[in-house]
């Protein structure tokens, strides 16, 4: 977790640097309050909640009069965690249930997203958290359509010790997934962990597909999380694919993955506004351990530097 929060400081820390750099100089003119604008917008924090940070810092900083550095570090610590970091249930929902006769049933978390944002790796990363956790996991490769995924999760679930249910290439990923619970229920697993296909060219077909899948699944028991996937990386480009996916199916959470290879976090402030879900999850790596539940506080730290 420490080598964690430093790769996080390495890639975000250049906007808390830049901010707190621009509110030391000694005169606040319009021209500051711009290059302040337009450095929180280059971050991708996005453009009502980058006037509304800039309106409050204003507000504060008038009130403030002279500024120490340790007065203003905090002051920006304090408004940027009022923008990432609202009161929301941030935990990955893994509790099963018992179903109506009395049967235990694993947690059941779909992973969706679009192809190549990290999802079949955030799979693997999240069995490995449960499984050191003392977890027993079901991996569930319902992505059929990518020939090499359900390989890659079979690879990831020998990894860490969890065992992959995968049907036949091409198969109907709703019935991978349902086998998948199944077997779930029969091994008295805790947690079935299902990675889906996210090919967004056919919105109709992915939308039919996902929400099929949630549908048969439920059959068996109810899904107790929908994590959505985000390169953190594409920018705008990934809230356009979150407005698409919340159309299809409810997402529960978001994983924020690749944020070790840009410095654009603020993403994360957009993408809780446009959803209304927190971000539960980063990914700082491609390495089994560079996944990290999302803390407000150390990401805002990380910010500031
Ligand atoms: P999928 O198509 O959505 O299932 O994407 P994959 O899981 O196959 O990941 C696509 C690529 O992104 C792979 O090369 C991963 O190693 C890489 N990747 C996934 N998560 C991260 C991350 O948090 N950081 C970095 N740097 N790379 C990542």
């Amino acid at each position: 977790l420490v080598r964690l929060r430093a790769r996080l400081a390495r890639s975000q820390n250049a906007l808390g640097k830049g901010l707190l750099a621009l509110l030391s100089r000694d005169h606040l003119d319009e021209d500051t309050w711009e290059e302040i604008e337009d450095t929180l917008l280059g971050a991708d924090i996005g453009v009502a909640p980058t006037q509304e940070l800039v309106e409050r810092l204003r507000e504060r900083v008038a009130v403030l009069g002279t500024r120490t550095p340790e007065e203003l570090r905090t002051l920006l610590r304090d408004e940027l965690l009022t923008l990432v970091g609202p009161d929301m249930e941030r935990a990955v929902a893994t509790e099963g249930g018992v179903s109506a006769d009395g049967e235990e049933l694993p947690g059941v978390v779909l992973v969706v997203g679009v192809n190549g944002t990290g999802k079949t790796t955030t799979t693997g990363k999240l069995a490995r958290v449960l499984v050191a956790d003392g977890r027993s996991v079901v991996l569930g490769a319902a992505d059929t359509f990518r020939a090499a995924a359900a390989d890659q999760l079979q690879t990831w679930g020998e990894r860490v010790g969890a065992r992959t249910v995968r049907g036949p290439e091409g198969g109907d990923p709703a019935s991978v997934a349902y086998d998948a619970v199944k077997e779930g229920i029969s091994e008295v697993a805790d947690v079935v962990l299902i990675d889906t296909a996210g090919r967004l060219h056919t919105k109709t077909g992915l939308m039919d597909e996902l929400g099929k899948v949630k549908r048969v699944v439920e059959k068996l028991g109810p899904v107790g999380e929908v994590l959505l996937v985000l390169d953190a990386t594409t920018g705008q480009n990934g809230l356009v694919q979150a407005r698409v996916f919340a159309e299809v199916v409810d997402i529960t959470g978001i994983v924020l993955t690749k944020l070790d290879g840009t410095a654009k976090g603020g993403i994360v402030v957009q993408v809780q506004r446009e959803l209304g879900v927190p971000v539960k999850l980063v990914g700082l790596g491609e390495g089994a351990d560079d996944l990290a539940p999302f803390e407000p506080e150390a990401f805002v730290d990380a910010l500031i530097g």
